[in-house]
């Protein structure tokens, strides 16, 4: 019978704990904090709501709707407002609504005509050879040219890695987007007969999937995932070693909450599978003992900048711009300080009192990992600096939140195959020890959800052979 000890109790940790439980596998999750959900946190105060972390989660899988409804929040969740789809990206110092459709893409002036000239000739490029590993920015600029690098994916990639596309990676940051390519010759190609796949698959691609929070923020998700846990749940129980014994593994942290013998389950038994879900940078901490050697400092090498998120309300009369839409996000190449300001309010109703709007802003990331840890005085100041300039803002906030990230979203930068192929050698030299979170399964929170659910199902399956 297995018995499987989860390491960190953010999403990924939660959701194999919910699946290990619906599967009748034993389990305990340490968790190193007072409370679960990892990054995920929200604050709502004077009517006012702001996420430390994520802002949305993407419904891109069956099983995250089923998740929802068999948590009993089906009636919490809240579908982005759809009247507010538009994205703005910052072009001559000022919001401009990107294409939202290819008929738009062709009849609106965001892109110039030799981008939609660069689009047309798109299924004529040859693939790169599978052999070459290319950046993001290699990729689309000898796929579609240098506009839709500085003007699409430069401020798309800020928005979801805080990343660089010169550094990531395209086949392990963008898997999707180089298999299109590998597989079909090209993203327009592929992207059609992509979608009849995807529809074979009951899946949808992140571009088209709805985008999700609920009535309280995203922690409404994983407290209602850290109840079911229930008694499995250890918090305050960093785990600092990881030990093989006979039978299975040992653990040790400081809490008493972790048995200082090694002991594994309350039952004294050792676990048969620890599941590693604490972020990379942790894991190069942790001490593993075993026979076959047990180094994770490789780890520590994985990138994740800094990022700041400040959240400010204002009075609505004191932003001239309509906000009439998901947001903005600012190219490198316009030179300003923040990566990109959410329209909060505008995504989700209730997020700002009667009067009032809610903007949250992102600055650091790869692009100025220096702005994100200035001081909070500091961030504001260069925040506002951009409302001012970008979205007419003529007030003081009324409202604000700061939440500052030292280590926020990893990279998957060219060469990212390295730390991949070292986890699968660790995993066989080290049976039972499995990998599996945003460092290793994607970085969105959809992407954590599943490798959550597959991590737990690889475990169920195991034990049923
Ligand atoms: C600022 C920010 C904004 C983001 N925005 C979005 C967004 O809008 N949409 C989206 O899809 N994704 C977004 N993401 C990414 C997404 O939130 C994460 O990929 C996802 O939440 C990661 O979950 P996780 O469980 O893998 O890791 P984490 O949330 O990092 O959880 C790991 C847990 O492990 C615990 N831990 C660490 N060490 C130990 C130890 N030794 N022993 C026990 N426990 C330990 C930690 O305390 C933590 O609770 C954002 C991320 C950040 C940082």
């Amino acid at each position: 019978m297995s018995n499987v000890a989860i390491v960190g109790g953010g999403i990924t940790g939660l959701v194999a704990a919910f699946e290990l439980k619906r599967r009748g596998v034993p389990f305990t999750l340490f968790e190193a904090s007072d409370r679960v959900g990892g990054v995920i946190q929200t604050v709502r105060d004077q009517g006012f709501l702001a996420e430390f972390g994520p802002n949305t989660l993407l419904e891109t899988s069956p099983k995250i709707t089923e998740l929802i409804r068999a948590l009993g929040i089906e009636s919490r969740r809240w579908y982005s407002n759809p009247q507010n789809s538009k994205r703005f990206i910052v072009r001559g110092g000022k919001p401009r609504a990107m294409p939202a459709s290819p008929p738009q893409f062709f009849t609106n002036s965001f892109f110039s005509w030799s981008a939609k000239f660069a689009l047309l000739m798109e299924p004529f490029i040859k693939a790169s050879p599978p052999d070459i590993e290319e950046s993001l920015a290699q990729f689309v600029k000898r796929r579609l040219g240098q506009e839709f690098l500085d003007y699409a994916i430069n401020p798309f990639v800020a928005g979801v890695y805080a990343g660089d596309p010169e550094r990531l990676s395209v086949k392990h940051a963008f898997a999707k987007l180089h298999a299109l390519e590998q597989k079909y010759g090209s993203l327009i190609k592929g992207q059609l007969q992509g979608a009849r796949e995807r529809k074979k698959r009951n899946e949808v691609a992140k571009d088209r999937a709805k985008m999700i929070s609920f009535d309280h923020g995203l922690q409404v998700l994983t407290d209602a995932l850290g109840a079911t846990v229930g008694e499995n749940l250890r918090l305050n129980s960093p785990v600092q070693c990881v030990k093989q014994v006979e039978g299975g593994w040992a653990l040790t942290g400081r809490a008493t909450a972790l048995s200082s013998d090694l002991g594994g389950t309350s039952a004294g038994l050792p676990f048969t599978h620890v599941l590693l879900t604490s972020p990379a940078h942790r894991l190069a901490e942790l001490s593993i003992e075993s026979p076959s050697g047990g180094d994770l400092s490789m780890l520590g090498e994985i990138v994740y900048p800094p990022v700041t998120s400040y959240v400010m309300g204002f009075r609505r009369e004191d932003v001239a711009h309509p906000l009439d839409g998901f947001g903005v996000l600012i190219p490198k190449v316009e030179n300003r300080h923040c990566l990109g300001t959410l329209f909060t309010s505008s995504l989700f109703s209730d997020r700002a009192p009667e009067g009032h709007v809610t903007l949250t802003n992102y600055i650091g990331g790869m692009r100025a990992p220096e702005l994100a840890l200035k001081s909070p005085n500091e961030v504001r100041n260069l925040v506002m600096d951009d409302l001012r300039e970008l979205l007419g803002v003529h007030g003081e906030p009324v409202w604000e939140h700061v939440k500052q990230w030292s280590k926020a979203i990893p990279q998957y930068e060219v060469g990212y195959g390295r730390f991949k192929d070292f986890m699968d050698r660790f995993e066989t030299a080290h049976p039972g020890l499995q990998f599996a979170g945003h460092y290793r399964d994607g970085i969105s929170l959809s992407d954590s959800i599943l490798a959550g659910f597959k991590a737990a199902e690889r475990i169920g399956a195991e034990q049923n052979s």
